[in-house]
């Protein structure tokens, strides 16, 4: 069910702790930690606690949880000095979402070329 933890879900784990990351910044609905594969010197996915399976789920369902995550995405982007970065939630297999819990990613750090591949 939306917003209940998944046995089978990684993020989910990072969240309890049996699988580690790198966390750099913790809130009460969210967790921030290092992508395993950075795409950028600073790459770092901002996920909701609770289990959605993606950003439209989210925002449908826990809007405010939604604000949250966007909230700490700009936290993210003041911790590691960005002035420039972007926020991006791939949904769907089709925009390449690979992990099926909520996800921003937020890249900076270097020049980012646009429109994405
Ligand atoms: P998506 O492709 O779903 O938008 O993004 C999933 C992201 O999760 C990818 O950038 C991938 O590198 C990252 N990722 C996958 N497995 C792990 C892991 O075990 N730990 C961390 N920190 N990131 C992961």
């Amino acid at each position: 069910m939306a917003g209940e933890p998944q046995d089978d879900c990684l993020f989910c784990k990072i969240v309890e702790g049996s699988v580690p990351a790198t966390v750099v910044r913790e809130t009460e609905t969210t967790v921030a930690f290092r992508d395993i594969n950075p795409q950028a010197p600073t790459h770092v996915l901002v996920i909701p606690k609770a289990h959605y399976r993606n950003a439209a789920v989210l925002a449908d369902e826990a809007p405010d949880l939604a604000a949250d995550v966007l909230r700490e995405t700009r936290a993210v982007a003041d911790q590691e000095k960005l002035e420039s970065y972007r926020t991006v939630f791939n949904t769907g297999s089709g925009a390449g979402q690979t992990v099926w819990h909520a996800h921003a990613h937020v890249l900076g750090g270097r020049g980012l070329e646009w429109p994405p591949g």
